[in-house]
């Protein structure tokens, strides 16, 4: 079972950003930027492409509306996207809100305390569409 199945299951507390049936959206522990944000189906497969066009669809639909989210919610030049899983075998997609070429890079990486993490993912659920 991956960390992310946990996750959904509520075995491990995340942020969380929004939910609904299929999907489910959380901070990143380890984020690039404040804001990165996690994009997950909530039916644990490995790669990206092997999704059907249906399910690829679904989760870019739901991703779009995460990233609207943080766009209105956190101050940034535009929301980046990448899809890696090389960590977690369990779908995933980041969202990073970008102001240069390093936030993209997975090598710089922030500190956010609790209340940092806590304040960020109520104040993007609450611009959640
Ligand atoms: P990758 O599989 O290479 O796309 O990277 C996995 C990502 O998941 C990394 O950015 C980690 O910081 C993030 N991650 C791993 N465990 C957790 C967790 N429990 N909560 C939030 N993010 C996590």
């Amino acid at each position: 079972m991956s960390v992310f199945t946990k996750i959904i299951e509520g075995e491990i507390s995340c942020y969380k950003v929004a939910e609904d049936e299929n999907f489910i959206a959380f901070l990143d522990i380890n984020p690039n930027a404040p804001g990165h944000t996690l994009v997950v189906p909530k039916k644990e497969e490995n790669k990206l492409f092997d999704l059907s066009q249906d399910a690829y669809t679904n989760l870019m639909n739901f991703s779009y509306r995460v990233a609207k989210a943080l766009e209105r919610t956190v101050p940034c030049n535009r929301v980046g996207m990448s899809v890696i899983g090389l960590e977690v075998p369990h779908i995933h997609v980041h969202l990073i809100p970008l102001n240069a070429m390093a936030d993209i890079q997975f090598k710089q990486k922030v500190k956010l305390s609790k209340d940092a993490f806590v304040t960020l993912a109520e104040s993007i659920a609450v611009n959640f569409e």
